[in-house]
Order: structure tokens, then C-alpha cells, then sequence
């Protein structure tokens, strides 16, 4: 739908350069040239109809050539940007699987924008899978999404009961963006929280993320963290160095809570019983420079304006939902939520809170498993195994996959 606005702007915008009379005139001829591609035929037409419409013939023909030709072109832009691929690891707790504490994953834009979610207690800020990471989402400060416990890399224990290393009271979270001088974007109150746990890290409190322009731009990579909120209705931009085309991240509603866990909280603490207060928490949509469009849903129940905002204004076509059916959406939630909600191309049910393959193959009898029987003839299913990057083109298909 952008390269057909784009092909009838330019085509709009050549014939009247060139002469044409009316521009109410000019959307038939581009929407012609379009529906028919540039063939001797289509332009003898469009001939006609700037001569119909009253120019000259040597403007007639100029008009003609000089929108086809720009049609190709366009066209050949349109193609290069689809063919671009968006890759996205999951980064759990064993390689090839989908297992319990599995949340993290990892989105590459092509312009080389490198972005960490939710990273949890499957990563923390030694692990070799992570390289550059210029961009982390928090989605809440829930203990498996900020990461309380650090992961035991040497015994991981088993897919169905993930075993932990020691607690990390600044969190994984706080660690990866110290070490990798990350732009963190934070909904509620998370920013003031993440921006205290790096300076007890760092020993100094970053700065502000930029937010140039009307885009609320950043450029990545970064010489040190910083720390900016994030919050439902906002977004901000992030922009690989010497690139043109941006990332665009904006935040969503969840349903959830989004307290911090005692543990986590810094001297003097929390009365006993109680949790730091988080604000609220959020989700995510993504907007990749190859035009892909990743919501997030975080820890999140079905709400309406999944539909009425999240489908209807952002159009998501792959989305990640985090499906562990207790305290989050389940598998019959999800379902519904693709069927008549947000309808996407491509969905990768995450945070399933289970041992979901074994041997990277569905388990029978698991919630992905339930969620697959009844969702693959509306949506592509894809496991989010560890260790193994999807790559996206962008209308959220999943290129190479099964
Ligand atoms: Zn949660
Ligand atoms: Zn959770």
C-alpha cells in the first residue's frame, strides 16, 4: 500500500510538471499506469488520457514517458526495501528450544539497528550471543523480564525447569545496557528506576536519550547509556549512524501490574509484603526500515483497543504475544485476539511458561501446541527457538521459514 500511495504521488506529480491540466485528473492516469504496469500498451493509454484531458501532444507524450518511467523506479524502490530482512533471535535459556523462562529476543534492523527485549534471566551482560545492542525495551519490572537472577550458563538445568545463577540486584536489565552503552526506553515510572540501578553499576547517572526533531530521533551507537521514558501514545526514533531510514518504536497499552520485586528494590527498601511502585506497564510496536511492523504485547490481557488502535492504526504484521495463560493471555485468548482483534501476518507465541519443543518440534499437549491447531489457518506460527534468527521481510513473512 506505501509503494501504491508512492507510485500515485509521483506519477501525480510528473504529469502535472509536465503539462497535464487538472490535477483532479492525475490519480486515474498513476492508478492506471499502476494496475497495469508500464507496458506500450499503458502508455499509449495514458496518451489518451492526458490528451483527453486537454494537453498538447508533445506534452502528452513527455507526461506519459516521464510517469512510467518514474513507475519503474518506483517500483524498483518498493522491491528493494521489501527485500530487506528484519532478523530476530530469541535468546532463551537452550539453544534450538522454546523453554519456560524464555523471553528475551533480539531484533536487527537492516540498517544495522540493534535492539534487546525483555531480556530476563536467560542473558545477562557476559553472554557472547548479544554483540552490540544499542536499543533496550523493558516492557515491566516483573523479576522474568528485568531479570532478578543471573543465568547459569555452565548448568542451565532443564528446558521444563530452567535452573538460575546468582541474583543480580541491579538486575540483568541494568547490567546489559551499562555494558553495552544502550538507549533504555521505559514506560511508567522505570526510566528514574533503571537510570539509579546503572549509576550504582557505572557509578554515575546517565544522561537523558536525545529526541530530535518531530521524530524524537536518537543516533545509535551510543558512547554511553541513557535513559528515557516511554510511555502509551509516545514513540522515539532510532537511527544507525549515516543511515536515512529509521526505526520507529512506540509504546502501547498493556494489562497487567508492573511492581518491583522487594529484592530489587535499593536501601531503604520496601515495607515488608509490598513491591516498588513501577507505574504502568507497557507494550510495543516496533516499525522496522524494511517497512515490518512488530507488536509486542508484553505480560498483557485482551483489550479493545487491540483493534481499534493497535490493529486499526498501527498494523501490526507479526506479533509477539506473550501467551503463559495465568497471569497473561492464554492460548484460547490468543487466538481470539488473531481471529477478530489484530489479525497479523506472522505470530510467534512467546513467554509460554513451558517446555514448548523438544528437539525444536512442538510438544503435543502444550499451549503452543493448542494455540497452533487453531491458529495456523489464520496466521503463520513461528517458534521463537533459541539461538536460531527468523528473518522478516516487510509484510511479516517469515522468509525461509517452513
Ligand atoms: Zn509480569
Ligand atoms: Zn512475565
Amino acid at each position: 500500500m506505501r509503494a501504491r500511495s508512492l507510485v500515485v504521488a509521483a506519477a501525480s506529480f510528473f504529469y502535472s510538471a509536465r503539462g497535464g491540466p487538472t490535477p483532479t485528473r492525475l490519480p486515474r492516469l498513476a492508478v492506471f499506469l499502476w494496475s497495469r504496469g508500464p507496458t506500450p500498451a499503458s502508455l499509449a493509454r495514458a496518451f489518451a488520457l492526458a490528451r483527453a484531458a486537454g494537453a498538447g501532444s508533445a506534452r502528452c507524450v513527455a507526461t506519459a514517458f516521464c510517469s512510467v518511467s518514474f513507475l519503474v523506479f518506483a517500483m524498483t524502490v518498493a522491491r528493494a526495501q521489501s527485500s530487506a530482512l528484519v532478523k530476530v533471535t530469541p535468546l532463551g535459556s537452550h539453544a534450538g528450544e522454546l523453554c519456560r523462562n524464555d523471553r528475551a529476543l533480539l531484533f536487527e534492523d537492516p540498517t544495522g539497528v540493534r535492539i534487546l527485549y525483555d531480556p530476563g534471566r536467560t542473558v545477562d551482560e557476559t553472554d557472547s550471543r548479544l554483540g552490540e545492542v544499542h536499543v533496550m525495551l523493558l516492557s515491566h519490572a516483573h523479576n522474568d523480564h528485568i531479570g532478578d537472577v543471573r543465568p547459569n550458563y555452565s548448568a542451565p538445568g532443564t528446558c521444563a525447569a530452567p535452573a538460575t545463577g546468582a541474583a543480580n540486584a541491579n538486575s540483568n536489565f541494568a547490567s546489559i545496557a551499562s555494558l553495552k552503552n544502550a538507549a533504555v526506553l521505559a514506560p511508567g515510572e522505570l526510566s528514574g528506576y533503571l537510570s539509579r540501578k546503572i549509576q550504582n553499576i557505572r557509578g554515575s547517572a546517565p544522561g537523558a536519550c536525545a529526541e530530535a526533531g518531530l521524530d524524537n530521533t536518537f543516533d545509535v551507537p551510543l558512547g554511553a547509556p541513557c535513559t528515557a521514558s516511554l510511555r502509551p501514545g509516545g514513540s522515539r526514533t532510532a537511527r544507525r549512524a549515516g543511515a536515512s531510514a529509521m526505526v520507529r518504536i512506540a509504546a502501547v497499552q498493556a494489562i497487567h501490574s508492573n511492581g518491583v520485586a522487594a529484592a530489587l528494590v535499593d536501601s531503604p527498601g520496601e515495607a515488608p509484603g509490598l513491591s516498588g511502585y513501577g507505574g504502568s506497564e507497557a507494550g510495543f510496536i516496533i516499525t522496522f526500515s524494511n517497512g515490518l511492523v512488530a507488536y509486542l504485547t508484553g505480560d498483557t490481557g485482551m483489550f479493545g483497543d487491540m483493534e481499534t488502535i493497535i490493529s486499526r492504526y498501527y498494523k501490526p504484521t507479526l506479533v509477539v504475544p506473550n501467551m503463559s495463560d495465568t497471569v497473561t493471555l492464554g492460548p484460547n485468548e490468543t487466538i481470539y485476539m488473531m481471529r477478530n482483534l489484530v489479525r497479523p501476518r506472522t505470530v510467534m507465541p512467546s513467554h509460554v511458561n513451558e517446555q514448548a519443543t523438544q528437539g525444536g518440534a512442538i510438544r503435543g499437549g502444550t499451549r503452543v501446541d493448542l494455540f497452533q491447531l487453531f491458529a495456523r489457518d489464520l496466521v503463520d506460527v513461528v517458534v521463537p527457538v533459541s539461538d536460531v534468527t527468523r528473518s522478516f521481510d516487510g509484510a511479516g513473512r517469515c522468509v525461509g521459514c517452513r
